[in-house]
């Protein structure tokens, strides 16, 4: 069987440890031949081990100089920071490239996949959300193709195999609403960073986990909806479904509902992502309905998850405000995760950045990015003006 050829961008994180134990059951199937982390050296040296990589890249020259003394040339080529992703993201031997690093960090990488024609296996949302435009743009002129790795858009895609797209009548992405979902809004005042890691459904880094727990995951993903699936965001809806059984959903116009079920497992999208339009015979616990009992769903409240409604905003602002709105939230996230801000501050700021954003939209010199994303260089000017107008919030804050 011909193997498959594979890089993984973000190879430590949950997405890439994933991604390599599909490959660990499928060896006939796929080769690692990029590998990419920006931190834990330690663990991507277990992985070089294992998968035997030909190609590598982490966050530092520091970091960089150690790897290269411990795996000589040609054995391995070591690089480092956004140069050495985009290397590995356009090394020619590779096909599919997975795109699991986390943030705006991950933009470039992803772009320069697409530029040269490989398939994105793409849990990148931030790619989606600051540039979703271009990199559609992008794939439809180099000839790639982006496979949602993300589990609500992969259960989309699922549910859009064989369908006309003209008869989509909603896109329903199911949220598990975190940790919170059942908390008192009266409470929210009190809400620990502990409380707000401890996501009952999935096990994932922290950065997710916490916009989980706000929604603005939920919210970046109707903004990746919107690109991946070319929809207008008014055909987009998002539910709580505690039990994470169903992963999304798409109505059509005559009344039938097509979902994507299975236990809340990352390794279901990724595989579907690394082998389609084939399904592998994975590996995993089997799910068991009687044992499941009931589905629910409920509607989301807005009271207590503010931060939804200011993704469709932005998602209806369009130009450069998604990409706002995601580098402002990663700015209060890091603050929250740093113990300076409280859970509740975070939809504060976030709705003080929107109130800037929408007054400069209307102003005659405001910089063009605000209103049409062209580049990706716009995109991470946008990104960095939400920044930057989240520090300002901030330091009022004090
Ligand atoms: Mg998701």
């Amino acid at each position: 069987m011909i193997k498959k050829n594979l890089a993984v961008l973000g190879s430590t994180g949950s997405i890439g440890v994933n991604t390599l134990d599909v490959v660990r059951q499928f060896p006939d199937r796929f080769k690692v031949i990029g590998l990419s982390c920006q931190n834990q050296v330690e663990t991507m040296i277990d992985q070089i081990e294992e998968f035997h990589p030909r190609i590598v890249s982490v966050g530092s020259e520091t970091a960089a100089r150690g790897l290269r003394e411990r795996y000589p040339e040609p054995q391995l080529k070591v690089f480092w920071g956004q140069d050495g992703l985009e290397r590995i993201a356009t090394e020619p031997e590779v096909e599919l490239v997975v795109a699991g690093i986390v943030g705006a960090a991950g933009l470039k990488s992803s772009h320069a996949a697409l530029s040269v024609g490989k398939t994105l296996a793409l849990a990148n949302k931030e790619t989606m959300v600051l540039a979703g435009d271009v990199m559609v743009a992008t794939a439809r002129q180099h000839g790639s193709r982006i496979l949602p790795v993300d589990s609500e858009h992969n259960a989309v895609f699922q549910a859009l195999a064989g369908h006309n797209p003209q008869e989509i009548e909603k896109i329903i992405l199911t949220a598990s609403g975190g940790p919170f979902r059942d908390r008192p809004v009266e409470t929210f005042e009190n809400i620990t960073l502990e409380e707000a890691l401890n996501h009952p459904n999935w096990k994932m880094g922290s950065k997710i986990t916490i916009d989980s727990a706000s929604m603005m995951n939920k919210g970046l993903e109707v903004i990746e909806a919107r690109w991946l699936f070319d929809v207008s965001v008014d055909k987009i809806e998002v539910i709580i479904h505690r039990q994470s059984i169903i992963h999304s959903m798409v109505e059509y116009q005559d009344g039938s509902f097509i979902a994507q079920m299975g236990l809340p497992d990352m390794r279901v999208p990724i595989a579907y992502c690394l082998s389609w339009p084939e399904r592998l015979p994975l590996k995993i616990p089997k799910m068991n309905l009687s044992q499941i009992a009931k589905l629910q769903f409920e509607q989301v409240s807005g009271k207590k998850f503010p931060c939804l409604a200011l993704a469709f905003k932005a998602a209806r602002l369009g130009g450069g405000a998604p990409a706002i709105l995601n580098g402002a939230n990663e700015e209060v996230v890091a603050r929250l995760l740093d113990r300076q801000i409280r859970f509740v501050d975070i939809a504060r700021v976030l709705s003080q950045v929107m109130v800037q954003l929408e007054q400069q939209h209307h102003h005659r010199e405001a910089p063009a990015f605000l209103k049409k994303i062209n580049t990706v260089d716009d995109a991470l000017q946008a990104d960095a003006w939400g920044r930057h107008q989240a520090h300002l919030v901030l330091e009022k804050l004090k």
